[in-house]
């Protein structure tokens, strides 16, 4: 019996965690659940899945959710504040955490999960592309293993030998790590009309259904260049390691190719309790759920190369790839507030990658080798951010 964490538990991510569990009741037993404000939902999903802690990071709603978790005869016990996640992420009773909250505000109970040895199941890759080496050197002191959920690099550990060395692609005969990416929902619209897309068109993804914040990453591609930063950090590649690949049905999930000039490809329906699954039980195999994939139904198998106009938010993640890691942090940063502002209708769609660009280029090199200057780091450059986003505001 597996015993079980999952931060956001409400999200996209955090259900689909739930949907495999429950076809797995002698596998896995749920130890905490969290959310920032959905109580009902949390409180419900806490007494089908008998989890014993819950916990509400936003104490705004904590009258209402003490009379709901009292009507509902809930018998978790209710926690509040950000300290109760570290909580459920490193109690002695936890094998593994599903770390699903969006955003920098997952940082500090991933970053806990990981110092504290534990099998850390990694949705949530803003942590990751913030802190990059320092997560990587924690896991390694701790012990803690890492499994990714992001479907690309899901994938990518799939196709990569079992005996992978961090980092030395030689040794295994691998020539190339391809990114696949489907490029979002305005692959074909008409760039001169990209500053009247609407927060409902940027979050319509044609494949997946996700949270609202990685839809817009995903139509910006911005997500992908976070995905590029993640890859990074999770296999020990080099920047020209990485290739990313358009391919718009998302069949493919990532490849990796070898000095042969074989390329194993994972394929699969786009569902993310396939990958959720995967690391789940690894390294057995369960079922997800997931109807299995029918070439027959395939219309398209298609592959290209992102156009930089189009996609400029793509192009600053891999300009601050190759900076470093604070470039990495501040356009992290900026970009969750930019997003923000989009979702707010303060800015327009275009405004995201304009405001991102002026911040990382306003950005000079700076240490950045701990969690408390990354903390500072992403602090000082929402507020900058924030203060673009006041000039521009429509
Ligand atoms: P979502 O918006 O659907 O859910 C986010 C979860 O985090 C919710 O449970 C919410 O209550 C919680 N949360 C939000 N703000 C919080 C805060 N300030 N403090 C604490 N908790 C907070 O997001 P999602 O789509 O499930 O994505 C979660 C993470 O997984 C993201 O980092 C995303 O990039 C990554 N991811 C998602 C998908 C996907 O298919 N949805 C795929 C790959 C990676
Ligand atoms: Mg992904």
């Amino acid at each position: 019996m597996q015993t079980l964490s999952i931060l956001g538990a409400t999200g996209s991510i955090g259900q689909s965690t739930l949907a495999v569990v429950s076809l797995h009741p002698k596998k896995f037993q749920i130890f905490g659940l969290s959310a920032h404000s959905q109580y009902t939902q949390l409180i419900d999903a806490a007494i089908m899945f008998r989890a014993k802690h819950i916990v509400l990071t936003d104490v705004g709603c904590a009258k209402e959710a003490r009379s709901y978790h009292q009507l509902s005869g809930c018998l978790a016990s209710l926690h509040f504040g950000e300290d109760a996640l570290d909580f459920i992420a490193t109690d002695k009773c936890v094998d593994t955490v599903m770390a699903a909250i969006v955003g920098a505000a997952g940082l500090l109970p991933t970053f806990a999960a990981v110092r504290a040895g534990k099998k850390v199941l990694l949705a949530n890759k803003e942590s990751l592309v913030m802190t990059g080496e320092i997560f990587i050197n924690a896991a390694n002191t701790s012990g803690a293993t890492i499994l990714p959920i992001d479907s690309e690099h899901n994938a990518i550990f799939q196709c990569l030998p079992r005996d992978f060395v961090y980092g030395d692609l030689p040794s295994s005969g691998i020539a190339k790590v391809l990114l696949t990416g489907s490029g979002g929902p305005f692959l074909e619209r008409e760039l001169e009309s990209f500053s009247q897309i609407t927060v409902e068109q940027a979050c319509a993804h044609p494949n997946w259904s996700m949270g609202q914040k990685i839809s817009v990453d995903s139509a910006t591609m911005m997500n992908k260049g976070l995905e590029f930063i993640e890859a990074k950090w999770l296999f020990g590649l080099a920047n020209t390691d990485i290739q990313i690949v358009l391919h718009p049905q998302s069949t493919i999930h990532s490849m990796v190719q070898y000095v042969d000039g074989s390329v194993l490809a994972q394929m699969g329906n786009p569902d993310m309790r396939t990958p959720i699954a995967h690391a789940l039980s690894y390294p057995e195999r369960i079922n997800s759920g997931v109807s299995p994939l029918d070439f027959k139904a395939l219309r398209d198998f298609t592959f290209s190369t992102p156009d930089p106009q189009r996609y400029p938010n793509l192009y600053l993640a891999l300009a601050a790839a190759e900076q470093g890691q604070s470039a990495c942090t501040v356009l992290n940063a900026a970009n969750e507030t930019t997003v923000a502002a989009f979702l707010a209708g303060t800015i327009s769609f275009t405004q995201i990658a304009e405001l991102n660009a002026q911040v990382l280029k306003a950005h000079t090199l700076e240490s950045c080798t701990t969690i408390s200057e990354v903390l500072q780091l992403d602090r000082t450059t929402r507020s900058f951010t924030q203060s673009l986003v006041e000039q521009v505001a429509c």
